[in-house]
């Protein structure tokens, strides 16, 4: 079934810009960290331009400077105070919101920095613009202003508004919050417990963003397989949207090892939409750091999955996170690690230094890895990464497939991605942005793979190799 969207658009897909305030105020927004967090400043900056602010690139001087935070790692809140202190550089005069996950759980050291005007907890975070002075009033406040409380409800939830793209991928929040509580992760006091944004909101989402021209839709949370809401569950959900939505492609971001079972193992692997792609974050290769990580897997579980996997969709594009350094990670459960992450045939590896965080149940254990080990043991991952990347993208050379190609050039190439989520470059000058093309692969190296359009059109393939 197809919605037929354009003669029933909703109003409030393009409400009315305040004509008064337009134009007048830039504000320029930066996300940290992961992809909810895009999809969340997507919709922030939505609100901001209905309430009138003019939107510029990050980086440009700006009036107003939205701070989407992490709180992942040290580096992250770093980061985060960097970004600050450079903006206020350009834009000395720039109005300083901050909100995300730093926000959340820094909350008292954001209130000691200079040049902060405002910070937002997440249980208010998307009504952020609400929050704001109108365009024409805004001004610095010498003390931050905050919109705060410890405690994130736990109700399921809709959206304010939906995000406006550049993108050609659009971003879809289908959940947030997790009640995991793995040992390592602020997650869970950032961002609260697990809940799902009622069906009637995805909805009616997913007919606007069909109305823009979007061909592929990610759908994005913090733990997207605990999706439940009025007994619909994640597969339910996928399967509304295979059937229902308009889009060509159908991606899951990263999903949690043990909410994958065979029921979605099969969807995807019948599907001509859902693409031929995992992100399941492992963490670690050693059961008994596993244990002590508070994850609901041990090895043997996840490669089992994993062969699983492979059996339905042999052309998935497999990705994970791997967290080194925990506290207690001996040199023999590290190369446990190194020896599962070089035998599964994972696309890329995703490599995380393990950093302390506050009031997580890993804060308390003693047995700290010095940082010279941390960071011995994360290069030796991160050239698996590269090698891993370079065999997987190598593999598809004398392939033709389907490249969905993004806005823009980076010099004389275009990129796109295929649906097992490779990136694919070629150097032709056509206007090929939010178009599905055929590509024959000729060439890799660990970042991309190369090849050239194919003269015939691509037959869809669910695993994206044609
Ligand atoms: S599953 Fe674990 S690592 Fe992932 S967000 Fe939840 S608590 Fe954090």
């Amino acid at each position: 079934m197809t919605i037929d969207i354009k003669a029933t658009l909703p109003e409030y897909a393009y409400p009315p810009y305040n004509a008064d305030a337009m134009a007048t105020t830039r504000a320029s927004l930066h996300t940290l960290g992961c992809r909810l967090n895009q999809a969340e400043t997507s919709i922030l900056g939505e609100g901001l331009r209905r309430k009138g602010f003019e939107l510029v690139e990050f980086g440009q001087p700006t009036d107003l400077l939205v701070l989407n935070t992490c709180a992942v790692t040290d580096d992250a809140e770093r980061t985060s105070r960097y970004v600050i202190r450079k903006t206020l550089k350009h834009s000395p005069h720039a109005f300083v919101a901050v909100t995300g996950c730093y926000a959340q759980t820094g909350m008292e050291s954001l209130k000691q920095q200079a040049g902060i005007d405002l910070i937002v907890g997440h249980q208010y975070k998307l009504d952020l613009p609400a929050y704001l002075p109108s365009p024409h009033e805004l001004r610095k406040r010498s003390v931050a202003e905050v919109q705060h409380t410890k405690t994130i409800a736990r109700g399921n939830f809709d959206l304010p508004h939906f995000a406006e793209s550049d993108s050609t991928r659009a971003l879809l929040k289908v959940q947030d919050g997790c009640s995991a509580m793995c040992s390592f992760c602020i997650i869970p006091f950032a961002r609260g417990h697990e809940r799902s944004r009622t069906f009637d909101d995805i909805q009616r989402e997913v007919e606007v963003l069909a109305a823009r021209g979007y061909r592929e839709v990610v759908l994005t949370g913090v733990n997207v397989g605990q999706y439940a809401y009025q007994g619909r569950d994640f597969c339910s959900l996928l399967r509304w949207l295979d059937q229902a939505a308009d889009f060509e492609r159908i991606r899951i971001s990263s999903i949690e090892p043990t909410t994958v079972g065979e029921e979605l193992l099969d969807l995807i692997a019948s599907s001509k939409k859902l693409c031929p792609y995992l992100h399941i974050p492992l963490q670690s290769g050693d059961d008994q750091i596993l244990q002590a990580m508070n994850r609901r897997h041990t090895i043997k579980s996840y490669i089992k999955l994993i062969e699983r996997a492979l059996v339905n969709i042999p052309d998935l594009g497999l990705g994970t996170d791997l967290l080194v350094g925990f506290p207690g990670e001996s040199e023999t459960a590290f190369q446990n690690t190194l020896a599962v992450a070089t035998d599964l045939p994972f696309s890329y590896l995703h490599v995380f230094p393990y950093s302390p965080r506050p009031g997580t149940a890993a804060m308390r254990l003693k047995q700290r890895i010095p940082s010279a080990s941390m960071k011995k043991r994360a290069d030796l991952l991160l050239a698996l990464d590269r090698a891993k990347r370079l065999a997987f993208h190598n593999r598809q050379i004398g392939s033709t497939v389907s490249v969905l190609f993004e806005s823009g050039r980076q010099n004389a190439y275009r990129f796109g991605t295929t649906p097992n989520f490779t990136r694919v470059s070629i150097t032709d000058s056509g206007d090929f942005q939010n178009r599905i093309l055929p590509v024959t692969i000729t060439a890799a190296t660990d970042r991309c793979a190369f090849g050239h359009i194919a003269s015939a059109h691509p037959t869809p393939s669910s695993m994206g190799v044609i």
